[in-house]
């Protein structure tokens, strides 16, 4: 008598019940994997990944189902050693695909966090618009493009008139009020090829890319107009009115990125110095 059936003959319950065992700790673990493999297929940002993750969660399901239908089937088959020793693998497979949605999901949304700080490192806080970093970043990049491709490229620079007033008088949160409602209006009038950004307190730029000149000063006119004609509501009732001040240069042949930004920024105060609620065109 081989080895194997005498070690049946003398406990054929708890080779039965060891692998009965090994079967469910196997279904446990595969439906522990599921957890992590829907927040991957959650946390991914494209489509195609997205299916990717969902496919492999009904694999595991599937996985799960043969595990359960395996496990009742061996309560009725005559085991022995060897097929004790086989059945580890309905423990290792599923331990296999834990560990790997466990490392992917962390993985995911160590890859989300540093795409947040990424962000969070060129988005001006109060007012979502980009900042003075990315504004550096992105007018090096847009005069080197304008140059290579022979297109205009123009930079607008807004100061909002007399701001330390709006604080004086309506206090500190009115005037982030104030500021944000600029913002939303660089924004709206921004085309999607243009850069808005605050870069200091109440100074905000766009830099615009494929318009020089009067086409330029043309859209710098109606966001004038557009500060000029909206009022910031006040809690108690009241509205705040602001007008805001504009120097525009556009880029001269072999000029650099920093002295179109100092063009235009003379332009500012050439509007500022001018009156106000302008719009100057760099000399
Ligand atoms: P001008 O027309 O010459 O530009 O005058 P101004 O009063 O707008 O300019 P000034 O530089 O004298 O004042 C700017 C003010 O902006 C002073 C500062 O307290 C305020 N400020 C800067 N950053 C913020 C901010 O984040 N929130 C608020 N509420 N105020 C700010
Ligand atoms: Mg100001
Ligand atoms: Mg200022």
């Amino acid at each position: 008598m081989p080895a194997s059936m005498r070690i049946i003959r003398r406990c054929p319950l708890s080779l039965n019940g060891l692998v009965l065992a090994v079967h469910i700790a196997g279904a446990c673990i595969a439906l522990m994997a599921i957890m992590p493999l829907r927040e991957v297929a959650r946390l991914v940002s494209t489509l195609g990944l997205r299916w990717a993750w969902r496919g492999l969660i009904l694999l595991t399901l599937c996985c799960l189902g043969l595990l359960l239908s395996d496990a009742v089937a061996s309560l009725h088959k005559v085991m022995d050693g060897w097929d004790a020793a086989a059945s580890c693998v309905h423990i290792l497979g599923p331990s296999f695909v834990l560990g790997v949605a466990t490392l992917s999901r962390r993985t995911a949304q160590d890859m989300l966090r540093i795409r947040a700080l990424e962000e969070a490192a060129f988005i001006d806080p109060l007012t979502g618009l980009a900042n003075r970093r990315r504004f550096d970043e992105r007018l090096t990049d847009e005069v080197r493009r304008a140059r290579a491709i022979g297109l205009p490229l123009s930079l607008l620079v807004l100061d909002i008139d007399h701001f330390k007033r709006v604080n004086d008088i309506h206090g500190h949160a009115a005037g982030d009020l104030v500021l944000k409602q600029v913002a939303t209006l660089v924004a709206a009038k921004s085309r999607h090829s243009d850069t808005a950004c605050r870069v200091g307190g109440e100074e905000f730029v766009v830099i615009v890319p494929g318009l020089e000149g009067a086409f330029a000063a043309a859209s710098a006119e109606r966001l004038r107009r557009a500060v000029a004609e909206t009022g910031v509501p006040l809690e108690g009732g009241g509205e705040i009115r602001t007008t805001v001040s504009l120097g525009l240069a556009t880029l001269r042949p072999g000029e650099t990125a920093d002295l179109l930004f100092r063009r235009a920024d003379a332009a500012l105060y050439g509007a500022k110095r001018g009156g106000r609620d302008r719009v100057s065109l760099a000399a």
